[in-house]
């Protein structure tokens, strides 16, 4: 197998800290990574140094086997689900106007009516995102991301506000991405439960990687789970 993502010794600073301490993994392609950690252990500046947002980093970050800083080539290959997807409320745009926006050539409307059928969003398609439940707006957004037929996609801790059926069609979806269509997943998410049911890898974050690996492997391990419970607790504490 290749390797969809390779991550070496990436360390960012900001002026007043570091958000990534020399941090090391791999993901194989086909993989579904679950990357749990509390608040402020640096994933979204992870996900915003994998996605070119932020070039301020020593170490290196490999798409396929090419560095993101000497090739654009691997940014096709990316679908990106942020965690509160910006938009204004009353702008009058269709769930078809958002889907066929992540298109980065021209419109190809069998793909788009092929994703939102995926999505369970078909019979939405001409009604404004604005009026959307949570768990709608969380699937419009990955059908946008994934109109362009990415070999990874990336997601980050998923929108708030979405209700429990919603939730596990949202887990179906990825499970059926990375199941059939093989597309490489890299999720974010504080819900362990989860994690353990769908990922194959995990990796725990908190500043530096305090583990990489089978998912069957950390959840099994009482300590290493106890110690994420703990620092996301302290990080709880530190917040309130
Ligand atoms: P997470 O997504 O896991 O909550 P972040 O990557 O957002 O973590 O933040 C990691 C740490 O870096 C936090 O302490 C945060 O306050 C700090 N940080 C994030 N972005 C910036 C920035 N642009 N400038 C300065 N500090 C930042």
């Amino acid at each position: 197998m290749l390797n969809a993502v390779e991550i070496s010794h990436l360390t960012v600073k900001y002026p007043d800290i570091k958000a990534l301490d020399d941090v090391s993994f791999v993901v194989k392609e086909g993989d579904f990574l679950g990357i749990i950690g509390p608040n402020g252990a640096g994933k979204s500046t992870l996900f915003d140094s994998m996605l070119g947002l932020n070039t301020k980093y020593d170490g290196t970050i490999k798409f396929f086997g090419q560095d993101i800083k000497k090739s654009k080539k691997y940014h096709k290959e990316i679908g990106y689900v942020p965690q509160n997807p910006v938009f204004e409320k009353n702008f009058p745009a269709t769930v078809s106007d958002v889907v066929r926006m992540g298109l980065r050539t021209e419109s190809d409307e069998n793909k788009i009516d092929e994703i939102l059928q995926q999505l369970w969003i078909h019979e939405l398609r001409n009604r404004r995102i604005g009026e959307l439940s949570g768990g709608q707006l969380q699937r419009v957004f990955i059908a946008k991301a994934l109109v362009n037929n990415p070999k990874i996609l990336i997601l980050d801790e998923p929108v708030t506000g979405v209700d429990q059926q919603s939730i596990e069609l949202f887990f179906s979806i990825l499970k059926e991405l990375n199941s059939k269509q093989k597309i490489t997943i890299i999720w974010s998410s504080h819900d362990l439960d989860a994690v353990n049911k769908l990922a194959n890898h995990v990796a725990c974050l908190n500043r530096t990687l305090f583990f990489h690996g089978e998912s069957e492997k950390f959840f099994s391990d009482d300590a290493l789970v106890k110690q994420y419970s703990e620092a996301s607790m302290q990080e709880h504490m530190h917040h309130h």
